[in-house]
């Protein structure tokens, strides 16, 4: 863990003079005349760097060179082992440069350093580790066919795949779809949100150096409905990997049926409920998770748990502790090694936010912690972490994704009630328990219609197991050794024996 001090990464980020050009074919080019969009630092308002801002025509050419460094076989066909050296070297370089990728995320996305440095980096170096080792261990099948016939079921790369991702955990999230699908011997094409383009450009160059050949990882920063849009319906794009919005992801479904039937995986949006009844083992425990389910990366978190649902009996006294982490949790400056909340992604982020809590005071929601912007003397995009005790569900506030510091809380009464209230939702990505019945915890898992559930703890998770919702959270399965199974395909071979 590094030690530096507030001064040393504030001296260090004056110091910052990011890649701003998008990478393709191996080289870092401007975008058609030279376009490009301001990305800002929401902790002060300044802008970063003018980066470049893909238009469809660098989009074509990088896909050109995606699918020729496919069809050459130099990554596609290369020897599993040979894969997994280079990612391997990937991953330590991204050990080796963690505080300068872990700088960029926070300049660009304003979460705390210390959580860039302690979760993000590592989590993103033990991904590419963590597929580079699966890779060379992955046997194909043989159909349990009569003697008659051999039928192998064989693995193959799909082709060109590209990833398109948000802001809140910009390596992070890339990771999970670049790892497998590079490893699994694709061309791969990664944009990044808006928000937060700088850390994937310095991670092509990272990735050059590991030795990744020429054409097999593109980086095209640029706005959504132009480059992302671009990538969407491009003829010869074979995989589209999304995570964001869930509009947006019903966008890549349509431009996947307008363009070439390319599979589309989703990664969407969450509102996930957190459930606690009032056997519930250690009440300071759950209060903390319950606080840190919500305020950690500013509620900038797909599975953030932003309703609550409290058993009536300790409704109160629950309330009061998770209130009282709330507090302990201030916004503070990013680079700040002491600061656990930073700031809003972007200022259209934070009004949409401060939005929410107008909605939440003018439904009739009452206003237990927080409320306001913060920080404003900075510049910066602050909101505090904010608590509402809602009367009902019927609120905008508890069934639309803020994705902010924001969580409301209502009681229940019975079991039925907390689990017909936690599936109201159009989302399903994660859900929360506390209870001390073990016969209870697995009866509520199972009826919760989500694709993560945890009981007696919240955000637990390894790249082990898979992560992905249900219903409008989306579908397919970013980690584990079944997230290969989105990057591949499977060939039949049948072999007449007689
Ligand atoms: P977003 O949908 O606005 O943007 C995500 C990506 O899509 C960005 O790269 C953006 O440029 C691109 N995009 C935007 N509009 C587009 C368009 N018209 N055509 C093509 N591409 C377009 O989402 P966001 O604001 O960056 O991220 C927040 C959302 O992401 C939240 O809903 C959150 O829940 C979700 N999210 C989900 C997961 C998950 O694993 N399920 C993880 C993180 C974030």
């Amino acid at each position: 863990m590094s030690t530096a001090d507030f001064d040393t990464w504030q001296t260090r980020a004056n110091a910052v003079r990011p890649l701003h050009q998008a990478f393709i074919d191996g080289r870092f080019v401007d975008a058609e005349d030279c376009q490009t969009f301001a990305t800002i630092n929401p902790a002060n308002g300044r802008k970063l760097a003018d980066v470049a801002a893909c238009q469809p025509a660098d989009v074509d050419r990088a896909v050109q060179a995606a699918r020729r460094a496919f069809e050459s076989g130099v990554w596609s066909q290369q020897h599993p082992r040979e894969r997994k050296r280079v990612l391997l070297r990937l991953a330590a370089l991204i050990e080796l440069h963690r505080d300068e990728l872990a700088l960029l995320e926070t300049l660009d996305m304003g979460k705390p350093i210390s959580d860039a440095l302690a979760y993000d980096l590592p989590e993103t170096a033990k991904c590419f580790a963590w597929y580079a080792e699966a890779i060379d261990k992955q046997y194909d099948e043989i159909a349990p066919t009569g003697p008659e016939a051999l039928a192998t079921i064989t693995r193959e790369p799909i082709g060109v795949v590209a990833a398109v991702v948000p802001w809140n955990y910009p390596l992070m999230m890339a990771s999970w779809k670049i790892a497998p699908a590079l490893a699994a011997g694709n061309s791969v094409l990664l944009k990044p949100a808006e928000q937060s383009p700088l850390s994937a450009l310095r991670l092509a160059e990272l990735a050059a150096e590991a030795g990744v050949p020429q054409g097999v990882f593109n980086v095209l920063p640029g706005l959504g409905p132009v480059t992302g849009q671009a990538l969407g319906l491009h003829m010869d794009v074979d995989c589209l990997a999304f995570t964001g919005s869930t509009a947006t992801g019903k966008r890549f479904m349509a431009y996947s049926s307008q363009s070439n039937l390319k599979r589309v995986w989703l990664e969407c949006g969450g509102k996930s409920p957190h459930i606690v009844f009032d056997d519930c083992p250690d009440l300071d425990k759950a209060a903390q998770a319950a606080a840190v389910g919500i305020f950690s990366n500013q509620g900038e978190v797909c599975i953030a748990g932003s309703r609550l649902y409290v058993q009536n009996g300790i409704y109160d006294r629950f309330m009061d502790k998770v209130a009282q982490y709330a507090q302990g949790m201030r916004p503070g400056d990013p680079l700040d090694p002491a600061t656990t909340m930073g700031a809003i992604v972007d200022e259209t982020q934070m009004r949409r936010v401060l939005g929410y809590i107008e909605s939440g005071l003018s439904e009739g929601a009452q206003l237990r912690t927080g409320g306001q912007r913060a920080r404003t003397a900075t510049g910066g995009y602050y909101v505090e972490p904010t608590i509402f005790d809602c009367p009902r569900q019927a609120m905008r506030i508890v069934n639309e994704e803020i994705f902010g510091p924001v969580l409301a809380a209502q009681r229940f009464s019975t079991e039925d009630e907390a689990v017909a209230l936690a599936n109201d939702s159009p989302y399903g990505l994660g859900a929360g328990l506390w209870t001390a019945q073990l016969g209870r915890a697995h009866r509520i898992s199972r009826r919760l219609r989500a694709g993560l559930v945890w009981v007696n703890c919240y955000f637990d998770g390894d790249i082990t197991v898979p992560f992905g919702g249900v219903k409008q959270s989306g579908f397919g399965r970013d980690k584990s050794l079944h997230a290969l199974d989105k990057y591949s395909d499977f060939k039949t071979t049948w072999i007449n024996l007689l």
